[in-house]
């Protein structure tokens, strides 16, 4: 009888992994199918200045509107996408389609426009040898201003192979673009990609502003790296900014730029747009 039990969770077993192994085909292929069917959408975050709280630049966020299980945050196809090989052709598309939106609204309404977007790029992205002429190529074919781009990038995808990164990162810079490192402070060695890797600006990762109102000692680390991000000349960004309690106490410690759910939810580009301006876009 044991041995029948144990026949049988193992079926039970694999019948749930076989389940698993078709919908993960199935999303594969849907996956594949969401950027020709134009299925992927726009979402555009505000980076706001502090303590003024306006819109200084915007970034920009992936969303898939699947036709069968409705709108798709990134944590649920990104990681598929980035196993497959599918990120390359999300993150071109962002890239076009962020570079196109911005330029169009520094055409129409220059005053409200946002003066940088702030695109994400994979790991395998900043692994192609052609990746600063396909930015190039985003920006001629838009006429987006190189320095109204600033490229994300994460510890993880940095912390691949400083050499070819460094290099790869030089290039972009000397077109224009800036370099931003994403979620600072997660990853093993923070101190050691300011040393070895060129980058403008440093986003402060939200696990560090969530909690830091009654915690002394996480606002002194908190306020150290603004402090050190300032002394290399970088832009700092404070990620997360859920209340106006964090706000004040990042205004305090010099922080001049935040981002965050209490600044400004990511919504579809054209929303933003069109609640801060009268006009409308064209298609
Ligand atoms: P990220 O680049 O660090 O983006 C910030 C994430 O934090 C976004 O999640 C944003 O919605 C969320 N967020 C912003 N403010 C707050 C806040 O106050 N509280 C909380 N709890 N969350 C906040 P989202 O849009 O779900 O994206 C998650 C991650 O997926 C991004 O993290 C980025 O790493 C990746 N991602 C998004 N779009 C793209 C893309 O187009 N290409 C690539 N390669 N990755 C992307
Ligand atoms: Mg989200
Ligand atoms: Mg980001
Ligand atoms: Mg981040």
């Amino acid at each position: 009888a044991a041995k029948d039990e144990g026949k049988n969770r193992f079926m039970i077993f694999e019948t749930r992994m076989h389940e698993q192994l078709l919908s993960r085909l199935d999303q594969e292929a849907r996956l594949r199918e969401a950027v020709h069917r134009g299925e992927l959408r726009l979402y555009l975050q505000p980076v706001a200045g502090v303590p003024d709280g306006r819109m200084y630049g915007a970034e920009a966020l992936v969303r898939w509107q699947d036709p069968q299980r409705g709108l798709q945050q990134p944590g649920s196809f990104i990681p598929l996408a980035e196993e497959t090989g599918m990120i390359i052709e999300i993150d071109r598309w962002i890239l076009r389609e962020a570079c196109r939106m911005i330029r169009q609204w520094q055409d129409l309404n220059p005053r409200t426009a946002p003066a940088f977007v702030s695109v994400n790029l994979s790991a395998a992205h900043l692994e192609q040898p052609d990746l600063t002429q396909q930015v190039e190529v985003a920006l001629a074919e838009t006429g987006l201003s190189p320095h109204c781009l600033v490229l994300e990038l994460t510890e993880t995808v940095l912390m691949r192979d400083v050499a070819v990164t460094s290099a790869r990162l030089e290039e972009l810079r000397r077109i224009g673009v800036k370099i931003a490192i994403d979620d600072f402070g997660t990853g093993y060695s923070s101190l050691g990609y300011l040393r070895d890797i060129p980058v403008d600006v440093l986003k402060i990762d939200r696990s560090f502003i969530n909690g830091l109102v009654g915690n002394g000692r996480q606002q002194e680390l908190v306020s150290a790296v603004i402090q050190l991000g300032h002394t290399l000349g970088l832009r700092v960004v404070a990620e997360g900014v859920e209340e106006s309690d964090q706000l004040a106490l990042l205004t305090v410690m010099g922080c001049k730029f935040a981002q965050g759910y209490y600044l400004g939810r990511p919504e579809p580009a054209a929303t933003l747009y069109e609640r801060l301006n009268d006009r409308a876009l064209t298609a």
